[in-house]
């Protein structure tokens, strides 16, 4: 079986972004809306010739749970069946109570975490990137899902870590 790298996140940070610009096609479900990801979540995607499955994860943002609940929920069930996780945070926004509930899950498991500051556009989100570093992940990887900023380097990181 091929490893598995979950992409993990609270709603609306851009992980169905990134999911479709890592397997390059336009195929994981994006809306402005929190909680549309559903159905399919696994897709096979290669970087460099290695092969590997990437989880997108979400689509239950809105159940009975309340978002947080549900957040952490769903998280925890894509880490634990995870090799690496890709935690993506909205570096416009910045670190959330729910960001730092995800946090905990991460480091209790144990896995190997690549740390994604989505939604830098251009060089001057650099520094809300750089304020990421209060996770205590290690460098957050600027990235701009939606244009493709700073995604090769992330996926380097990623490929170093799975
Ligand atoms: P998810 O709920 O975490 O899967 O988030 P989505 O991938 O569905 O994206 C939520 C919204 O954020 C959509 O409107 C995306 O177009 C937007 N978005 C995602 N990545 C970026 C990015 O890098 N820059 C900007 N400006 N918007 C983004
Ligand atoms: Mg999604």
């Amino acid at each position: 079986p091929l490893p598995v790298l979950a992409v993990v996140g609270r709603p609306n940070v851009g992980k169905s972004t990134l999911v479709n610009r890592i397997i390059g096609r336009r195929e994981a479900v994006v809306e402005d809306k929190p909680g549309v990801t559903r159905d399919r979540v696994n897709y096979e995607a290669n970087w460099n010739g290695r092969r590997f499955t990437i989880v997108d994860t979400g689509g239950w943002e809105q159940d009975v749970l309340g978002i947080d609940a549900s957040v952490a929920a769903q998280a925890e069930f894509a880490i634990q069946a995870a090799d690496a996780v890709v935690f993506v945070v909205d570096s416009t926004v910045g670190a959330t109570d729910t960001d730092e509930a995800v946090v905990r899950l991460l480091r209790k498991s144990g896995k190997p975490v690549v740390l994604a500051a989505n939604k830098v556009d251009g060089q001057s989100g650099e520094a809300d990137a750089a304020a990421l570093w209060n996770l205590g992940l290690g460098e957050p990887h600027a990235v701009s899902s939606l244009h493709g900023r700073g995604t090769g380097d992330l996926l380097d990181a990623i490929m170093a870590a799975l």
